[in-house]
């Protein structure tokens, strides 16, 4: 409804009643004209962080990054089956917190779509997560190294990284979260860390949002790298404390939109 349809009915019948009913619809259809924007916002922000991931070799032709939907804090937003650098808007499909495909009905989701699930299940906080098999990630998630901030774009891994063994939760098993229960396993484990390794698999990074989830990504996968480095270098790792981290994750934290919108200007200008 909009104002004009609404002026026509008042100058139409004069009643006051019908009015405010014709007011109260048209707000409705306002809110729904919002929410419709906000959906629209985080789907094109996911086309770009499927890019970006893509883009700084973080996600190859495996791997995802979903977000919560704003309308909804049941449901989460993540492309159909596919590799990340061909995901476009109409691949985009609505799940509900069981992993279930909401919508389109009929489309073809991600055999780790409960890794999501699980995730928003258990923390309310988290708004987008990457799922990833980075290569330098592997040796810590398999030998018991941990992996810790060596410098200040990574100071966010500060609490520490827990490692997910899929064995000791489900024993041998094809290694992938293909069911709600180990999902909520892998959330466990994950607790309120923002990023958690899996043992012969990969990782998962969260974040409060595309940007920030997209940065950790990135800036995780970089630590693992400079790290093996550093200790293949047979001197002593002097790692960021406690204090120095929380410090440089209040800066870093708060200067993501720029890398952010650098690498969305390269990814989606490919
Ligand atoms: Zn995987």
């Amino acid at each position: 409804m909009v104002l004009r349809s609404r002026r026509d009915v008042l100058l139409r019948t004069g009643l006051g009643t019908f009015a405010l009913a014709v007011g109260r619809v048209a707000a409705q259809d306002g809110g729904t004209a919002a929410a419709t924007d906000a959906r629209a916002k985080v789907v094109e922000d996911l086309v770009a962080a499927n890019r970006i991931l893509a883009d700084q070799g973080v996600l190859d032709a495996y791997g995802h990054v979903s977000a919560r939907a704003p309308q909804d804090a049941g449901r989460f937003l993540m492309s159909r089956s596919l590799a990340p650098e061909m995901v476009t808007a109409a691949d985009v499909l609505e799940h509900d917190l069981d992993g279930n495909v909401i919508a389109p009905p009929g489309a073809n989701p991600f055999l780790e779509r409960f890794i999501h699930a699980g995730i928003y299940r258990a923390r309310p906080d988290v708004n987008a997560v990457v799922h990833c098999h980075s290569p330098s990630l592997i040796p810590f998630g398999a030998t018991g190294a941990p992996l810790r901030p060596l410098y200040h774009m990574s100071a966010f891994l500060r609490g520490g990284v827990p490692v997910f063994d899929i064995r000791k939760a489900a024993g041998d098993t094809d290694m992938l979260i293909r069911t709600p229960e180990l999902g909520s396993a892998l959330a466990k484990a994950l607790g309120p860390h923002a990023a958690a390794l899996m043992r012969g698999h990969g990782a998962v990074v969260v974040a409060a949002d595309l940007p920030h989830a997209v940065f950790r990504s990135v800036y995780t996968e970089l630590n693992a790298r400079l790290q093996a480095q550093a200790i293949s270098l047979g001197g002593t790792v002097t790692y960021l404390d406690d204090e120095e981290a929380r410090k440089a994750e209040a800066t870093m934290g708060s200067t993501v939109q720029r890398p952010w919108e650098l690498w969305r200007r390269k990814a989606m200008g490919k």
